[in-house]
C-alpha cells in the first residue's frame, strides 16, 4: 500500500468547503436532522448534541430519546421536536419506518449500552443505507457487537476518542499506531473515523488522512465530543458530503473552543460555551 500522507486542514481548505445560504431559502432546503440518544441521567448529552446540531444550520432538528427526556428537551430547545421511546429510562426500540424522512441521523451521545438499546441499534443499522454518525455509546455498542461494523452504511461518521477507539479495533501501543490503524480501517470498513484528541485526525475511505489544527485543553470536558455530533450531523443534514461535514464540523468545533479559550479560559469555558461560540466560527469563514 502507498504510504499515508497527512494533510493538515487549513483555512483554506474549510473556506472553501463552507457553502453560505442561498437567499431564496426555507427550511426544508437545509435538511432535517434526528438526533438519537440519552438514558437517566445523560439526556444532558443530547441536549447538547441537539442544540449544537440547531446551532449548526440545519432546518430542522428532532431528537429521539428515552421518555424520561421529553420535558427536558422541550425545555431545553424548544426549536427541536421530541419523540420518545416507550420506555421511560432507556431506549429500546427505534422506530425504524419513517427514517427516511431524516437528512442525516446522529447516533450515541447519553445513548448507554443496556442489551435492549444494543437490540434497537443492531436493527436500526438493519434499516437503513444512507450514512450516519455515531458517536459514545452508538460506538461502545458496535463494540459490544463488532459484526455491526459491518453494517454501517459506507461514508458513515465515526467519532470516537482514543478509549472508544481501542474498544472498537484493539489496543495500541502507541498514538502513532492508533493513527495507522485508524487509517487502514477507515479504508477497509469504508467509513470516516474521526479519532479525536488534541490534533483530531480524520480518515477518510479513499485513504486520505487530515490533522486537525483548531482546539485546545480547555474543550477536555464532558459533552464536548457530544457538541461535535450535533454540528457533524447537521451539517451532513444540509447535504455536505460525509468528507466535508467531518472535515468542516471538527474545524469549526474547535474554533469555537479556541474563541471560549481566548474570551472565558481555558478552565471555566463547558461544553455549552462551545455551542454559544459556533457563531465566531462561522464568522470567520463569511
Ligand atoms: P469527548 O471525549 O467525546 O467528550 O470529546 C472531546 C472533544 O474535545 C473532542 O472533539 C476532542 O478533540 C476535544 N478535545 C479534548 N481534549 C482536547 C485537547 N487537549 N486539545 C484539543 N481538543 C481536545
Ligand atoms: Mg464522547
Amino acid at each position: 500500500a502507498e504510504p499515508t500522507t497527512f494533510e493538515t486542514i487549513d483555512f483554506s481548505l474549510v473556506s472553501s468547503l463552507y457553502k453560505p445560504r442561498n437567499r431564496f431559502s426555507h427550511k426544508g432546503t437545509f435538511g432535517h436532522a434526528l438526533i438519537i440518544g440519552g438514558s437517566f441521567g445523560k439526556i444532558g448529552a443530547v441536549v447538547l448534541a441537539a442544540t449544537a446540531c440547531a446551532r449548526t444550520g440545519c432546518g430542522l432538528t428532532t431528537t429521539y430519546m428515552p421518555s424520561c427526556g421529553y420535558t427536558i428537551m422541550q425545555t431545553a430547545l424548544p426549536e427541536a421536536m421530541a419523540l420518545v421511546d416507550s420506555e421511560d429510562r432507556l431506549i429500546s426500540h427505534i422506530p425504524t419506518i419513517d427514517l427516511s424522512t431524516f437528512s442525516a441521523i446522529g447516533l450515541g451521545p447519553g445513548l448507554g449500552t443496556a442489551p435492549a438499546t444494543q437490540h434497537a441499534v443492531a436493527a436500526l443499522l438493519q434499516s437503513i443505507s444512507k450514512p450516519l454518525v455515531v458517536d459514545a455509546d452508538g460506538l461502545n455498542c458496535l463494540s459490544l457487537n463488532k459484526e455491526l461494523l459491518n453494517q454501517l452504511p459506507s461514508y458513515s461518521i465515526l467519532t470516537p476518542h482514543p478509549k472508544e477507539f481501542d474498544r472498537l479495533f484493539g489496543e495500541s501501543p502507541n498514538e502513532v499506531e492508533r493513527i495507522q490503524k485508524a487509517v487502514q480501517n477507515a479504508q477497509a470498513l469504508q467509513v470516516i473515523i474521526i479519532l479525536k484528541g488534541h490534533h483530531t485526525l480524520i480518515a477518510l475511505p479513499n485513504g486520505r488522512a487530515y490533522f486537525n489544527m483548531t482546539g485546545n485543553a480547555g474543550m477536555a470536558k464532558g459533552g464536548s465530543g457530544d457538541v461535535l455530533t450535533g454540528i457533524v450531523t447537521s451539517l451532513l443534514a444540509q447535504s455536505y458530503s460525509p468528507e466535508t461535514a467531518a472535515l468542516l464540523g471538527v474545524h469549526l468545533h474547535g474554533a469555537a473552543g479556541d474563541h471560549n479559550a481566548q474570551n472565558l479560559t481555558q478552565e471555566t469555558m463547558i461544553a455549552s460555551d462551545l455551542i454559544d461560540s459556533l457563531s465566531f466560527a462561522f464568522r470567520y469563514l463569511q
